[in-house]
């Protein structure tokens, strides 16, 4: 018999919590032929999360929960429950039932024919987000798409189901700074994409703020492109060229029409241009620097306070 792991990383979701699991179990109660464990990740919430998921480990043997010491970010969590993940397929879902449990059987059929080693999901409407939100989002995926090899799609979810040789392959990845997205999509593997529309959360609120989207794009295309470390370069070069040529006019004019006075403005602009410039290139310098500092510190990306076999 398959056992398929479902990895749910949960912070503060005491209100999504048992919504999440009533419906869950609702789909995995049709599912006949396979078993399941649970593999729930507090990742360092403040309110009820681990006293229910102890609960729910007496109560059910197949929920398994891994708690963090701190806030480690959704990335951590994933990871941790991959590497705790013990079953022939691995899901990966959103405790806030936005990932819909119904397309499990699907997935599951969709895996286990062999035809592919993964089913994958995007949403086709960004319904119920702020506007300015999903013009950010879409803007991200047409410049990471560029500038990056790894394929990633917009929409996509991180809700998935994958055979254990995919889950192995993402797991000999041991970078540092995370950005599932781009694993996901640089592993490679035969994926098929199944699509739903958006449904809103269940209960409580998103994690995320725009500021912490916005520095999760960063990540995303740092992670996954060096583009922009030769975007200073190229822009040094042009910017040179340019320099060339109105020094060339300037040049010639002085010596047809004389130079009655002194081309301040002119030079107070040229200063300040290359001065943004060079501090643009210096900035990016820092950016993959500082990330490049992190990954050789070798630090582990979580630190595990408290599991189920701890009970
Ligand atoms: N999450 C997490 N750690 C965090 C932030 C979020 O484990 O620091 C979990 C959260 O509990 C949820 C999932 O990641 O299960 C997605 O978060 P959320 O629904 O807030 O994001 P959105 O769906 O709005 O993108
Ligand atoms: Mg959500």
């Amino acid at each position: 018999m398959d056992l398929i792991s479902i990895v749910v990383p949960c912070y503060n979701e005491q209100e999504a919590l048992p919504e999440f699991y009533k419906e869950v179990n609702k789909v995995t109660k049709t599912m006949n032929n396979v078993g399941f464990e649970f593999i729930f990740v507090d990742d360092g919430s403040k309110d009820k999360t681990l006293k229910m998921l102890r609960l729910l480990h007496k109560k059910d043997p197949r929920v398994r929960f891994i708690s963090f010491s701190r806030n480690f970010g959704k990335e951590a969590g994933m990871l941790a429950g991959l590497r705790a993940a013990k079953g022939d397929y691995v899901a990966i879902m959103d405790v806030d039932l936005q990932d819909p449990p119904s397309l499990l059987p699907e997935m599951y059929e969709v895996v286990s024919s062999g035809e592919y080693d993964c089913a994958a999901t995007r949403r086709t409407t960004r319904k119920g987000e702020p506007p300015i939100r999903s013009f950010f989002a879409r803007l991200f995926y047409k410049i990471i798409n560029k500038m990056s090899d790894a394929d990633i799609v917009d929409g996509a979810r991180d809700f998935r189901l994958m055979r254990r040789k995919m889950v192995n392959a993402i797991l000999s990845m041991e970078e540092y700074n995370r950005f599932s997205k781009g694993i996901f999509g640089w592993v490679g593997f035969r994926t098929k994409w199944l699509e739903y529309v958006n449904v809103e959360r269940v209960a409580g609120e998103t994690k995320w703020s725009f500021w912490k989207l916005f520095k999760y794009s960063v990540e995303g295309i740092m992670a996954f492109s060096t583009t922009p470390l030769y975007v200073s370069s190229i822009m040094g070069f042009v910017v040179c060229i340019i320099t060339f040529i109105l020094a060339c006019f300037y040049a010639v004019k002085a010596l047809v029409f004389g130079d009655p006075t002194a081309g301040f403005p002119t030079i107070i602009c040229i200063v300040l241009f290359l001065g943004g410039i060079q501090l643009i290139g210096i900035g990016v310098l820092g950016m993959y620097l500082s990330k490049t500092y992190l990954e050789t510190k070798r630090r582990p990306v979580y630190i595990v306070r408290e599991t189920e076999e701890d009970q």
